[in-house]
């Protein structure tokens, strides 16, 4: 049985699948097209449509379609219902992969279960758990969630022949961007650092020409009443990512506006578009700017090659930019595809380590797996036996995403602390290596005769480390209890470690007694009954495209 690699993007998802001459390929989703918009339709109590059909239904429904919903993932108390249903990020997504996976079943006529599933790179443990979760509530067999630059990597590598390189991804997809610098050594490709905007993608640049065309219509006929009108904005919305699409070709494009009796003949150019949407690309070189420096801070002085990642590097002004700009000769190919193909690769290596034995991966002297090992394996994944070998021993390093730490109470005249006196002490650094374990840190209890110590763990929030309270996001708390009375500064001993999967473990103990704490943090806060439940909710509706 083949494994799968979805891209479950924030506007646009793709699933593929290494095929048995060894090649990546996309599976079409059922009315012929290699990427699916990640739309949800809530047609009936029952009944969901996902995709083309569903982003059309937008300007008729607007209450019972959902969009852009990976903007949300692992944010708490995100419930949107419908026709009396809760939904949450998780299930929305479920419902999304399991369309995919329908889709590529009758594609294929083969079962889809045991897939890796990508996020962004900057995607915090909550929100690669919650993804994680919306594939196992769609019944899946999730091998593991990549980071999305990574596996750009991946593809690139497995269709590039050169030796060990640095490589920069710069990934501006329709609701995220991200940039990353990656290398790649021999058989491991490693995460150097990575930086990104969740809140910044191609709907963006859209928003930006439906202001246009609303502008120019509004003008033309003063005192309508368009600007309100939901479905005539639906409409330009829709009309607005169609000419982007074009102005990437073409230098200029019309569109006719219509709203009740009036009618307005729109011309755009793409100098006009590039002037309108400046600044947003400026953003993007920004945090391009801030990933050179930080790699270089890391030993990265240059780049052999610049990814350009994401149906929106299609825009030529991207390309312009990063050359005028950084001096870079950006690479295109395959922009909306690359990350689901490089998915499939990594989850054909994932199984590949599940196949064969325990050992058999042994590297230079080691025995390696034996001539039948590999045959049962090769032809369990579906792949020839000279593939297999290649991809034995591959490994992909991956970093912490973001900071981690723990609240303090910090004693008088610290500028960071908030009016309580609180701050956020971090003890894992964004870009450390997984698997990571930093340094125990020891903290004091704060008051006489303590008998209980909560501990709390944050998350960086912000695109940059800081130890303000409300620049961190809380992710998760345990308590120390039955403590006999202590003096005030009795040692609290906290190690924070985080494995390749990016499940983050915390211990604190209380060192003159003992007494100890294990905090895991994984599948995104979802309790077995919420996962339960979830499931229910989900397994309720048929979906279709
Ligand atoms: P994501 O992974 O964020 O869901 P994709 O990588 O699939 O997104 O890219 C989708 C975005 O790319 C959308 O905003 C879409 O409008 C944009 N896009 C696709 N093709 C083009 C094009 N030819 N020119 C400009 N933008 C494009
Ligand atoms: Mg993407």
């Amino acid at each position: 049985m083949a494994t799968y690699g979805i891209d479950l993007g924030t506007t646009y998802s793709c699933i593929a699948y290494v095929n048995d001459t060894n090649r990546a390929v996309v599976v079409k989703n059922a009315v012929g097209e290699d990427s699916t918009p990640s739309v949800v339709f809530f047609e009936t109590d029952d009944n969901v449509v996902i995709g083309r059909e569903a982003k059309n239904s937008a300007r008729i429904y607007p209450n019972l379609v959902v969009s852009l919903i990976k903007r949300r993932m692992g944010e708490d108390d995100v419930e949107l219902e419908f026709h009396g249903a809760v939904h949450t990020p998780v299930t929305i997504s479920a419902l999304i992969l399991r369309e995919l996976c329908q889709s590529a079943e009758q594609n294929t006529h083969e079962d889809v279960r045991d897939v890796v599933i990508t996020v962004p790179a900057y995607f915090g443990v909550r929100a690669r758990e919650a993804t994680r979760a919306a594939g196992e509530i769609a019944g899946l067999n999730v091998l593991n969630v990549i980071p999305e630059p990574v596996a750009a990597a991946l593809h690139y590598e497995a269709i590039s022949t050169d030796a060990d390189r640095t490589i920069l991804v710069y990934d501006l997809g329709g609701g995220t961007f991200d940039t990353t610098a990656i290398r790649i050594e021999g058989q491991d490709i490693s995460v150097v650092c990575t930086d990104g905007d969740h809140k910044l993608g191609g709907a963006d640049w859209d928003e930006r020409i439906a202001d246009l065309l609303l502008k120019q219509f509004v003008e033309e006929h003063p005192g309508t009443e368009a600007a309100v009108s939901e479905d005539f904005l639906q409409e330009l919305a829709t009309a607005a990512e169609d000419m982007k699409r074009a102005l990437s070709s073409l230098e200029t494009r019309r569109y006719n506006a219509r709203f009740a009796d009036e009618v307005s003949r729109i011309e755009l150019t793409r100098t006009v578009f590039e002037n309108a949407t400046a600044d947003l690309l400026e953003r993007t070189f920004t945090i391009t700017g801030r990933t050179i420096d930080e790699a270089r801070q890391r030993g990265v002085t240059s780049f052999d090659d610049v990814l350009l990642v994401g149906g929106s590097t299609r825009m030529p002004a991207v390309a312009e930019g990063l050359r005028s700009r950084f001096g870079f000769t950006p690479k295109l190919h395959d922009p909306d595809l690359a990350v689901a193909k490089g998915a499939a690769l990594f989850a054909l290596i994932e199984s590949v380590k599940i196949a064969l034995p325990a050992g058999a991966e042994a590297g230079p002297g080691g025995a390696g797996p034996s001539p039948e090992d590999m045959e049962t394996a090769a032809a369990q994944l579906g792949v020839d036996t000279d593939s297999l070998r290649g991809l034995i021993g591959k490994k992909v390093t991956a970093v912490v995403p973001r900071a981690f730490g723990v609240k303090i109470l910090t004693t008088a005249g610290d500028a960071e602390a908030d009016d309580d006196g609180f701050l956020i002490d971090h003890l894992l650094h964004a870009n450390a290596v997984l698997p990571a374990a930093p340094p125990t840190q020891t903290y004091g209890t704060v008051e006489d005769g303590q008998t209980g110590i909560s501990v709390e763990i944050w998350e960086q929030a912000g695109a940059r480390e800081s130890r303000r309270v409300l620049d961190n996001e809380k992710i998760g708390n345990g308590t120390i209890t039955d403590l006999p009375p202590l003096p005030k500064g009795s040692p609290v001993a906290i190690s924070f470690a985080m494995d390749e999967m990016g499940t983050l473990r915390v211990h604190a103990v209380e060192t003159t007694t003992g007494k100890d704490l294990d905090i895991e943090l994984a599948i995104g806060g979802l309790s077995p009954e919420d996962m339960g439940q979830a499931r229910t909710a989900v397994g309720k509706y048929t979906v279709g495209a």
